[in-house]
């Protein structure tokens, strides 16, 4: 094979194949099948930058950074050179009993960049697994410490926590986790203290204010049985991207201090720059006591996780063999070397890229084009954005304040159009997310944007 092989076109028959393939064989996540089926089928071949290019040699700005996992743009050479590197003397060797060495160098430098407190590294393949180990230890360590009447767990509205059963319990969102209800353990809910700048019509202290009162009369009401509350900071990812109230998170962390309630902070999708600070926790000075990290965490080149913790959590876990209180929890792949050598090249390019400076520009015209949007367009019902995270609600009338109808499925028509211009979004109901890679140029966002505003003209 050629060097460039992945570039060469492929022949007609080929293309023909896979998309039948394609339609016989895969059943897709998150989708419904039915639907795809009738749906023109979008295969990928390769990418380069901030691009996918599809087997039929069509160009789409990958505007959802691949699912919200890619950072430095697709076939990054120091990527792809570090994987290969590490390919060649040692793809897999376990965890258990062992050490590798990339997974070594990289415990040491999470537990350096992210804030202090967290001392330890517990890897996985994902984010539901990075929230379900937190989950676990902290449900553990309760029994550990002689307090096993903390049991319970509090959440928020909205949130997202993953797939597997334990982080489904920890979920509030409905759709997607209603029908697994009698397989779910109880826990208790607050509300997300969502603020939009141009729809708010509280102050966000207000905002905030609300969700806390509701946390504190939680933890007054379960007195000493909870065990650990999860928040996503500063953004709930898969409700539509909901931004959160300022001050929130930092009021958050003096609670459950006060009420001895350990903090997980799920940063799956807001890690690795994508509020605009390494972590979201950043911005308000907060430690939590565990932090979870997944989808950027490899540069969006292997699946890879890391729940951080400190050394007190840890301590609760030794003891002499027969009192079995070690960690039972690990995965076949745990540690794997080529992902965590991915995320070493990653965090290089952070540091060799200046890149949480670098992304200030498109970041900065990404609000101001957002800005002209929700003056010009009645058809934007609400917008929400931090740095370079925005989702873009779209509705029949904002005057009217009448939404569409599920079954008119306009968040995925409107992506459907913008394929036609070289965009792929993919819509949370009727919400359109754009989550960039950080690699995007401010020529970029403007390119995205001007499609943007030509498809709601269209649709309206
Ligand atoms: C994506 C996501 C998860 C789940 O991660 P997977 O890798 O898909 O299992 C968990 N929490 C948040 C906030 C996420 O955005």
């Amino acid at each position: 094979m050629g060097k460039n092989s992945s570039n060469t076109p492929h022949s007609i028959e080929r293309i023909q194949q896979w998309k039948e393939w394609d339609h016989r064989y895969i059943w897709r996540p998150f989708t419904q099948m039915q639907d795809y089926d009738q749906e023109p089928p979008l295969i990928i071949s390769h990418g380069r930058g901030a691009y996918l290019y599809d087997i039929d040699g069509n160009r789409y700005f990958d505007g959802i950074s691949s699912l919200w996992v890619n950072l430095h743009g697709h076939a990054r050479p120091e990527i792809t050179e570090a994987i290969a590197r590490q390919a060649a003397n040692i793809s897999h060797s376990t965890l258990l009993g062992q050490g590798n060495i990339p997974s070594i160098e990289l415990a040491k430098r999470l537990v350096d960049l992210t804030p202090p407190g967290l001392d330890k590294v517990f890897y996985s393949d994902n984010g539901s697994t990075a929230n379900e180990v937190a989950l676990k230890m902290a449900f553990q360590y309760w029994r550990q410490v002689g307090r096993p009447e903390k049991m319970k767990f509090v959440t928020f509205d909205g949130a997202y926590h993953g797939d597997t059963i334990g982080s489904v319990s920890l979920g509030g969102i409905d759709l997607f986790h209603g029908i697994f209800g009698p397989l779910l353990f109880k826990r208790c809910s607050a509300p997300y203290p969502v603020f939009s700048k141009y729809t708010s019509q509280e102050s966000p202290q207000a905002v905030a204010q609300r969700s806390l009162d509701a946390v504190k009369s939680i933890f007054k009401q379960h007195n000493n049985q909870i065990a650990a509350l999860i928040v996503e900071p500063l953004i709930q990812g898969a409700s539509g991207i909901r931004t959160a109230a300022p001050g929130f998170l930092s009021s958050l962390r003096e609670l459950c201090t006060r009420y001895d309630v350990l903090m997980i902070c799920d940063e799956v999708f807001v890690g690795f720059g994508r509020t605009g600070a390494m972590f979201a926790c950043e911005h308000e000075s907060v430690s939590p006591d565990f932090l979870c990290l997944a989808k950027g965490i490899s540069g969006g080149y292997l699946p890879l996780a890391a729940t951080l913790t400190a050394q007190k959590i840890y301590d609760a876990f030794l003891g002499d063999y027969a009192e079995f209180k070690a960690f039972y929890h690990g995965h076949s792949y745990t540690g794997n070397q080529l992902g965590c050598s991915a995320a070493l090249a990653s965090l290089d390019i952070f540091e060799t890229d200046g890149v949480l400076n670098r992304i200030k520009p498109f970041c900065k015209r990404l609000e101001e084009r957002l800005d002209a949007l929700f003056e010009q367009c009645d058809l934007v019902g609400d917008i929400h954005q931090r740095g370079p995270s925005a989702g873009i609600d779209i509705i029949r009338s904002r005057r009217g304040r009448e939404p569409f109808r599920p079954a008119e499925k306009m968040g995925a028509k409107a992506c459907l159009a913008l394929r036609k211009h070289g965009i792929w979004l993919r819509p949370l109901g009727d919400t359109l997310v754009i989550i960039p890679p950080l690699v995007t140029t401010v020529e970029q966002i403007d390119d995205l944007m001007d499609a943007v505003e030509q498809v709601l003209k269209e649709l309206q």
